[in-house]
C-alpha cells in the first residue's frame, strides 16, 4: 500500500469536522445533561478552523502539528487542549513519510499518552479516554495480525483461506489472514477491516460510559447524577474513528 499521505490525513480531519458539526446539537445536549452544554459548539468551532486552514501540500507531521495548534487555540473547554494534545502527540510520532498502518497506530497511541499526561484520565472515569483507548487497542491488535499475516503468508496461488468469508460479526484476525491471501490488495482490505474494528470498539467504549460515574472534568462535580448519561467527549472521540473508517482506507 502507498501509505497514508498528508492529503489523506487532511481528508480524515475534514470528515471529522463535518461529522462534528453534523452532531453539534447532539453533543451539546449530552453535555447539557452532565456539563455546560457547549461540547458540540466547542468542537465545531475548533474543527471548522482546522478544516479551513489545512495545508494539504505539507508533510504528515506538519499537517498534524498545524491541526493540533489550531485545535488548542480555537476549541476551548476541557476537550480543546485534550484533542489538540492528541494530534500533537500523533504528529510528533509520525515524521514526514507517508504513514504505514503500523506508524499510524503507534502514533495514535502516542497521542493518547499525551491526553493522559495532560488530563490524568484513568479507565472508567467517563471521558474521551474510554473511547480512545479501546479503539486504539483494537486497531493495534488488528494491525499486528495484519503484519503477521503478511510476513508468514505471501498469498501465493496455493494459499488457502483458513476461514470462510465472514458476514456480519467477524474476528479481525480471521479476516486479516483471509484478506492476506489475496496479496497486496489483501493487506489494503485488511487495513480497512482494522479501521472498522477500531470504529466498533470506539462505539462500544462510548456506550460503556453511560453507566459510569464521572471522575474527571466538569461532570465530576455532579457525581452520582452523571450515571445513566453518555459522556459527550467519549461521543465525539468515537466520531474520530467513524471518520477514519470512512476517509482513511488505503
Ligand atoms: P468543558 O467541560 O470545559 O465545557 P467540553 O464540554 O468541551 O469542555 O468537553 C467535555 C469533555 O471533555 C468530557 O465529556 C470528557 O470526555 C472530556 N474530559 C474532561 N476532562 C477530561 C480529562 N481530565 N481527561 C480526559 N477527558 C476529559
Ligand atoms: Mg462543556
Ligand atoms: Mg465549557
Amino acid at each position: 500500500p502507498p501509505g497514508l499521505t498528508a492529503p489523506m490525513l487532511a481528508e480524515w480531519l475534514r470528515e471529522f469536522a463535518r461529522l462534528v458539526s453534523e452532531h453539534e446539537d447532539q453533543l451539546n445536549s449530552l453535555d447539557a445533561a452532565i456539563g455546560d452544554a457547549d461540547h458540540g459548539t466547542n468542537l465545531t468551532r475548533g474543527f471548522e478552523a482546522v478544516a479551513a486552514n489545512l495545508r494539504p501540500g505539507t508533510y504528515p507531521a506538519a499537517l498534524l502539528t498545524d491541526a493540533g495548534h489550531i485545535i488548542i487555540n480555537k476549541t476551548g473547554g476541557a476537550a480543546g487542549p485534550l484533542f489538540g494534545t492528541f494530534f500533537l502527540g500523533l504528529a510528533d510520532a509520525v515524521g514526514n513519510n507517508p504513514l504505514t498502518p503500523t506508524t499510524f497506530t503507534t502514533g495514535l497511541q502516542a497521542g493518547l499518552t499525551g491526553v493522559v499526561t495532560r488530563g490524568r484520565a484513568e479507565p472508567g472515569d467517563k471521558t474521551m479516554y474510554d473511547t480512545l483507548a479501546p479503539a486504539i487497542t483494537a486497531l493495534t491488535s488488528s494491525i499486528t495480525a495484519l503484519a503477521r499475516a503478511s510476513t508468514t503468508d505471501q498469498g501465493g496461488p496455493n494459499a488457502t483461506p483458513t476461514h470462510a468469508p465472514t458476514t456480519g460479526q467477524h474476528d479481525p484476525g480471521a479476516t486479516l489472514s483471509q484478506a492476506s491471501t489475496t496479496g497486496q490488495h489483501g493487506s489494503v482490505a485488511a487495513f480497512t477491516y482494522a479501521l472498522q474494528a477500531a470504529r466498533r470498539a470506539a462505539e462500544a467504549g462510548r456506550d460503556a460510559t453511560i453507566p459510569m460515574l464521572a471522575r474527571k472534568g466538569r461532570a465530576s462535580y455532579l457525581g452520582e447524577r452523571t450515571i445513566g448519561h453518555q459522556d459527550p467527549g467519549a461521543t465525539s472521540a468515537a466520531l474520530l474513528f467513524t471518520a477514519a473508517a470512512t476517509a482513511l482506507p488505503l
